[in-house]
């Protein structure tokens, strides 16, 4: 048997090891590694790809959320709504531009921002709302962009996990996650479902002048060479960064839909187990694109089970071991405890098993058992 990883980068590499080494050597001849042919060409290639008007590549997915916050033109003290279940960027970004953040509860079964907790959470001070389609799975863009359009509130979606996902919306329309609200921003960070080989994030709207807008901020807030307009950051994707993420766009339905064979195959290994609830897919198939393949390990068995995977040597992660209300730089008197119940339980049960698009039959089969020994 391969060796179990995480993610495998190096297996994936071999599949597009040509043309990833030509491009390199052609950026590196062309040495136009900033802003050059590759970018550009990428950043069209994904507009196509997700079926939207701008695309402005940048520097990381956290940039990306930035970025669309200084777009939006939010001040200080302006709310913005987030999940307390998910990565600390999101909030962190927040926080950063002195806008106040607000956690709130998630969903049991998808982990994603409970609408219901979105609307108790709305004040006069409210301005935008970013859900986070977490592990892989849309977050319910119906329900939230009918909260923010009763309450004239941007939505941002934290889209660095879901990449290639699709949403049908109750009228029948089918879009790409990230496309659906005001904008969307994702990350190209090497893990991700469409990853780069170092750094790299994007941001998404079909708004042109918010696109023009955020083309300025990414770029020191310059509209004119040396004539800066507002204050911007330098975030910016390297042309060797696009190169590699030009060779995998082709292929990220593929290896999207090579996660969701692994994610039946271990669903239908650990299916009617007691203390394992598998992940629930609450849209058609082709929503979930399977960031992260996320169990939940009831009756308190979670921490066991995590000692006999590591004991078998089965690379296994818990996302996220702590709810982000009770991180210390962004506790606040006024939350209350029992607004996070489903959060605050979620992080003692999740575990999260290695996924990604090399996983084999056999790999699968021996992760399976090893938990079901258990
Ligand atoms: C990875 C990630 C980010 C941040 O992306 P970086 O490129 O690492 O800055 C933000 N939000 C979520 C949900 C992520 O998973």
């Amino acid at each position: 048997m391969k060796k179990i990883q995480m993610v495998d980068l190096k297996g994936q590499y071999e599949g597009i090891k040509d043309q990833v080494n030509t491009s390199f050597q052609e950026v590196i001849e062309n040495a136009a590694f900033i802003n050059g042919p590759e970018v550009q060409q990428f950043q069209k290639d994904l507009e196509d790809y997700l079926q939207v008007k701008h695309v402005i590549p940048c520097a990381n997915g956290t940039d990306a959320l930035q970025i669309a916050m200084m777009g939006l033109g939010l001040k200080p003290g302006d709310e913005v709504i987030t999940a307390d279940f998910t990565f600390a960027a999101t909030v962190e970004v927040i926080a950063l531009l002195q806008l106040t953040p607000v956690l709130v509860d998630v969903e049991p079964d998808t982990f994603n921002i409970d609408p219901e907790a979105i609307k108790k959470a709305i004040t006069p001070k409210t301005k935008a709302i970013v859900p986070v389609h977490l592990f892989g799975q849309p977050a319910n863009m119906d329900a939230i962009m009918e909260i923010a359009e009763e309450h004239n509130l941007y939505v941002i979606e934290d889209n660095a996990q879901a990449i290639g996902g699709n949403y049908h919306s109750k009228n029948g329309k089918t879009q790409k996650t990230g496309a659906i609200g005001h904008i969307g921003a994702t990350s190209f960070f090497p893990s991700k479902n469409l990853g780069c080989y170092g750094d790299g994030g994007a941001i998404f709207t079909n708004d042109d002048e918010m696109a023009h807008t955020i083309r300025g901020i990414v770029n020191h807030g310059m509209y004119e060479r040396y004539h800066h307009d507002v204050v911007g950051v330098n975030s910016r994707l390297d042309s060797l960064q696009a190169a590699v993420l030009r060779a995998k766009l082709p292929k990220l339905d593929s290896y999207n839909e090579a996660r969701k064979k692994s994610a039946v195959k271990y669903s239908e290994a650990l299916k009617g187990q007691e203390d394992v609830i598998t992940p629930v897919l609450l849209g058609k198939e082709d929503t979930h694109v399977y960031h992260q393949y996320t169990l939940k390990i009831i009756n308190g068995k979670r921490d066991a089970l995590a000692k006999h995977l590591q004991e078998k040597g089965i690379p296994f992660g818990i996302y996220y071991p702590i709810p982000l209300h009770k991180q210390k730089a962004y506790v606040d008197s006024r939350y209350n405890e029992a607004d996070f119940p489903v959060t605050n339980h979620l992080v003692q049960e999740v575990l999260s098993l290695p996924m990604h698009t090399e996983l084999d039959d056999e790999q699968i089969e021996y992760i399976s058992k090893t938990i079901l020994d258990f």
